[in-house]
C-alpha cells in the first residue's frame, strides 16, 4: 500500500492506473488546481470519505491552465468520480461542463465538478456554503438580512451577491475597489431582485457603490451583515479594509478570509461590539456541498470539521 504524494500531476493523471495503483483505498476524487499544494481540500475529505464508507480517497492534482480540458475529459477514463477547482480554473470549468445546476449557472462559476458517464455535471457550492455557514456562525438565514458585500466584483464576491439576490435578502449593497464591476453585477441582479416589495424604509434595495469610506457610511445604519470578499486580511501588511469607526454593535461581520483566523476586520469588529466570523465555516459547508453532489447522501460534517481544524 503507497502512502499518496502530497501533489500529482497531469503525467500522473494520464497514466493513472499505473500512477495511482497502489493506493489503498484508490483515489477517485481530486482538486485540480495551480497551485495546488496549499489547498486544504484532502485534510476535509479524506476524513469524510473514511467516515462513509465510501472507499475511496481525495488527492491535490496540479494542473495548468492549458492541460484543463484534457484533464477533465480524462477524469471519467481513469476512474475518477468527480473533482473540485480552484484558482485558476473556476471559470475555465463552467465553459467545459456538459450540464450545471442553476446556482452554477446564475454565478458563472464552477467549483464542483460529477463525473456522469461521458458527461460532465457542474456545480458552484461557495454560494450556497455561504449561506450555511451564515446560518452556522450567526443563526441567522441570509434573506432577512440586509447585506453589504465588500468586493463584489470578484469571483467570491460574486458568488455570495447572486446567493443574496437568489435569497431575495432585504437589502443588498455592492461595495467593490473598481465600482463598474459591481456596477455592472447589480443591473445583472436587479431583475433577480427588482420585484420585490420586502424592504421597508426609505433606502434604495439594491445599489453599487466605491469602496470609500464616506459612501461605506452613508450606507451601514441600514445594514445588518457585511461580508468580506476581498484579498485584504490575508497578509499581515494589508491595509485596513473599512475605518473602524464605521462598524456598529448590531453589525455581523463574516470575513472570507480563514488565514490568519482572526482577521483585521474581525478584530475591529469584536472591538466596536459587532460579532465576526472568519471563512473557514465556508470552506468547510462548501465541502460538505460538494460531498453531497458527488454522493447524494448527507456528508459527515463533524468528520470534515475535525479534519479541518486538525489543519
Ligand atoms: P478575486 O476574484 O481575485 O477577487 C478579488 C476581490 O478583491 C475583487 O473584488 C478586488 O477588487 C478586491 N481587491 C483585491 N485587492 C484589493 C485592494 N487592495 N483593495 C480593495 N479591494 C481589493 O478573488 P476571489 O476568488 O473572489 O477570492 C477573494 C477572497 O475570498 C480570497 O481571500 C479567497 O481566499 C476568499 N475565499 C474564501 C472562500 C472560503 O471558502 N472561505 C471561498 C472563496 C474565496 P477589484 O475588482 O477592484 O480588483
Amino acid at each position: 500500500m503507497a502512502t499518496p504524494k502530497d501533489v500529482y500531476t497531469f503525467s500522473d493523471l494520464k497514466k493513472w492506473s499505473s500512477a495511482g495503483k497502489d493506493l489503498d483505498p484508490p483515489a477517485k476524487l481530486a482538486v485540480f488546481g495551480d497551485p495546488v499544494e496549499h489547498s486544504l481540500s484532502p485534510q476535509m475529505h479524506n476524513p469524510a470519505l473514511e467516515a462513509a464508507g465510501v472507499g475511496c480517497q481525495y488527492v491535490r492534482l496540479h494542473i495548468k491552465p492549458d492541460e484543463l480540458v484534457e484533464a477533465l475529459r480524462t477524469l471519467g477514463k481513469a476512474g475518477f468520480i468527480g473533482t473540485n477547482v480552484t484558482i485558476p480554473h473556476k471559470t475555465g470549468v463552467f465553459d467545459e461542463v456538459d450540464d450545471m445546476t442553476e446556482v452554477a449557472r446564475r454565478t458563472g462559476v464552477v467549483n464542483t465538478v460529477l463525473v456522469d458517464g461521458d458527461k460532465l455535471l457542474g456545480h458552484n457550492t461557495d454560494a450556497p456554503g455561504l449561506k450555511r455557514a451564515i446560518r452556522e456562525e450567526f443563526s441567522v438565514d441570509l434573506t432577512d438580512m440586509r447585506v453589504m458585500i465588500l468586493g463584489a466584483g470578484g469571483g467570491a464576491g460574486r458568488a455570495a451577491s447572486v446567493q443574496c439576490a437568489m435569497d431575495q435578502c432585504e437589502r443588498l449593497v455592492l461595495v467593490n475597489r473598481t465600482v463598474e464591476k459591481a456596477g455592472a453585477l447589480a443591473k445583472e441582479l436587479h431583475d433577480m431582485t427588482g420585484d420585490s416589495d420586502r424592504l421597508e424604509g426609505p433606502a434604495e434595495r439594491l445599489k453599487a457603490i466605491p469602496l470609500d469610506a464616506k459612501e461605506l457610511e452613508r450606507e451601514l445604519d441600514q445594514i445588518d451583515l457585511i461580508i468580506n470578499c476581498t484579498n485584504i486580511g490575508m497578509s499581515p501588511v494589508d491595509p485596513e479594509l473599512i475605518p473602524q469607526r464605521l462598524i456598529q454593535p448590531h453589525h455581523l461581520v463574516y470575513d472570507m478570509v480563514y488565514s490568519p483566523p482572526r482577521t483585521r476586520l474581525m478584530a475591529a469588529a469584536e472591538s466596536s461590539g459587532a460579532r465576526a466570523a472568519n471563512g473557514l465555516s465556508m470552506l468547510l459547508w462548501q465541502g460538505a456541498l460538494a460531498f453531497e453532489f458527488w454522493f447524494n447522501r448527507e456528508a459527515p460534517i463533524e468528520a470534515m470539521r475535525k479534519g479541518l481544524l486538525a489543519e
